[in-house]
């Protein structure tokens, strides 16, 4: 799979660490990073860390990413951030639709798929979060509510457009709650992620998308996790707070 697509790991830190933090973090992260670059790097900090993160990151291979923007490129919205302010800052990644957005901020799937337009016009690469909820895991509609968030947030976005996007699998019940998937059921909904995107846009942009995993992923199953053949990365939140951890998934993507 690494011919067609590049595996990409991917910290998400959420609501944590200062600018200070950010600046420590980083320093560690740039001085331990293997020397070969198969796989991508990114690290989702919140907003006010992105300034501290881009300058101590610039000359290494680690891209910055935010954790949302607002779709409108300005205007009366006090207190949100625009596409262009973040890709003027030189960052490169945002994740969109992430499950606490979803859940603690009312993001419909109306405004998860004006929210990925924004960040391609922008120039920005999305990473789009799905993923179903215990519930539905247990009455068997996990691969159909997918196929309809995949469906709901990617609606219009041409082929060429899609080739800038990645995609996260995140089971809600395995956020943040040590339940990691197995391999096997993180590579099953990774595949079938892949077969919607082969209906939607073809074989060709199917087969070269990255699709992550994301939910618990930490150093140790990090390996098993990457090993199956539809999952190219990992969306990590708890672990990658931590340098070592985080360094640790990296050398093992790597
Ligand atoms: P977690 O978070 O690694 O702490 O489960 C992952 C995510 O929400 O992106």
């Amino acid at each position: 799979n690494r011919k067609y697509r590049k595996t990409i790991i991917a910290g998400n830190w959420k609501m944590h660490k200062t600018a200070t933090e950010t600046k420590r973090f980083a320093e560690r992260l740039k001085g331990a990073l293997p020397r070969s670059k198969r796989c991508s790097i990114v690290l989702c900090v919140p907003y006010v860390d992105i300034p501290a993160a881009v300058k101590l990151l610039k000359d290494s291979r680690v891209a910055v990413g935010a954790q949302n923007l607002h779709w409108e490129a300005s205007g009366p919205f006090t207190g949100e951030i625009s596409a262009a302010m973040l890709a003027d800052l030189d960052v490169k990644y945002v994740i969109i639709g992430h499950s606490e957005r979803r859940a603690h901020f009312g993001e419909s799937d109306l405004i998860i798929n004006k929210k990925i337009h924004a960040a391609l016009a922008a120039g920005l690469r999305p990473i789009l979060c799905v993923g179903e909820d215990l519930a539905q895991r247990q009455l068997g509609v996990t691969l159909e509510f997918i196929t309809y968030q995949l469906k709901a947030a990617l609606a219009g976005v041409s082929p060429e457009a899609m080739r800038r996007v990645v995609i996260a699998y995140e089971p809600i019940w395995a956020i943040g709650t040590g339940n990691t998937a197995t391999p096997e059921q993180a590579g099953e909904v990774c595949a079938a992620i892949r077969g919607v995107l082969r209906k939607l846009y073809g074989a060709r942009i199917a087969r070269s998308t990255t699709i992550q995993y994301g939910g618990s992923m930490n150093e140790t199953n990090a390996e098993a996790l990457l090993h199956q053949e539809d999952v190219d990365g990992g969306l990590i939140g708890t672990a990658a707070l931590d340098p070592e951890k985080f360094l640790q998934i990296i050398q093992t993507a790597n």
